[in-house]
């Protein structure tokens, strides 16, 4: 049985993910800001510095996985921008940082962190706000949703930082010191999943509407725990050979977008970037 990390395991499908593993009888450390073991406020960086070594100091230094579940919904209020950014971006990226040697000590780790669809299916999101979190400045990217009017804020910061998140693994994921040192990273990305979260946007007569007319194939709402599933099981040794993968779990909208947009093979102006990175590359040694 392992020791995982699980941000978020208060509510919704940091809590579904929670009750999974604990019922298969791993150890399960839970962080958020209320109701957890550790108690941490991630929107401030003393509280992810105190999330980041509450965990470190009662997994002994190793985990067999973590799940970054704590995140805040793009809600219509200008004010929460500066949180989401916060905690949807640093909030997981800072805390895999100071978790990764913990991660590395386990030989064989597997790391799911929560994206989003809204990463493919909101609609011109400004490339200032991704870059901005990629450079480690939240202020920037919340000048930069902001340039998008008051009102439009909110959803940019929210699926940029999701953005930024899903390249932030994806570049790391494949490193010396993630895949090199045997932690697999992986992101899912969902899509409307009935949580707390969600039921926020449904009970706001401003966000509402968009919501209930969003397109979903399959029809209604996710279930958190059916999410929660798909987890577990990229963090169990059938998910040994997934590695920077983005998991899309959304009922069929990001295919109903843009079903022609994959693959998203090198064009003839990337071809070359495409042959320096396959002579650059050396296979890591097995551990
Ligand atoms: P939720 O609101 O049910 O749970 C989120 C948890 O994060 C809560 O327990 C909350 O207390 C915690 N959290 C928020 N701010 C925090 C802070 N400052 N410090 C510590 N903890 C904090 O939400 P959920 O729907 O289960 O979302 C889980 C993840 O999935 C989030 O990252 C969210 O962005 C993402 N997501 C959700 C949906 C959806 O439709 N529900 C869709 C796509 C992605």
């Amino acid at each position: 049985m392992g020791t995982y990390a699980v941000t978020g395991g208060a509510s919704g499908m940091g809590a579904a993910t929670v009750a999974r593993l604990r019922a298969e009888g791993h150890a399960v450390i839970t962080v958020d800001q209320r109701d957890a073991d550790v108690v941490a406020d991630l929107s401030t960086a003393e509280g992810r510095s105190a999330a980041a070594a509450g965990v470190l100091e009662r997994s002994g230094g190793r985990l067999d996985g973590a799940v970054l579940a704590a995140g805040l919904g793009p809600t219509n209020d200008p004010g929460r921008v500066h949180l989401i950014a916060e905690v949807n971006y640093f909030g997981v990226v800072e805390l895999l940082e100071a978790w990764r040697p913990a991660l590395a000590a386990a030989g064989k780790a597997h790391v799911v962190a929560f994206s989003s669809n809204s990463t493919t299916t909101v609609p011109a999101v400004p490339g200032a706000v991704v870059r901005s979190f990629l450079a480690g400045d939240g202020r920037a990217a919340e000048r930069a949703a902001a340039r998008l009017g008051a009102k439009n804020a909110p959803a940019m910061a929210y699926a940029g930082s999701k953005i930024a998140l899903s390249r932030w693994l994806r570049r790391a994921a494949v490193t010396a010191d993630w895949a090199g040192a045997g932690i697999r990273l992986n992101a899912i990305a969902p899509g409307a999943i009935l949580t707390p979260l969600l039921r926020k946007q449904l009970d706001d007569p401003a966000t509402a509407g968009a919501i209930e007319s969003f397109p979903v194939p399959i029809g209604g709402f996710g279930e958190p725990d059916a999410l929660a599933a798909w987890v577990v099981f990229m963090l169990s040794p059938a998910a040994d050979f997934l590695c920077g993968s983005v998991v899309f779990v959304d009922g069929g909208t990001d295919a109903y977008f843009r079903a022609d947009d994959w693959p998203a093979a090198p064009g003839l102006l990337r071809v070359r970037a495409y042959l320096r990175r396959m002579r650059a590359f050396r296979p890591f040694p097995r551990p």
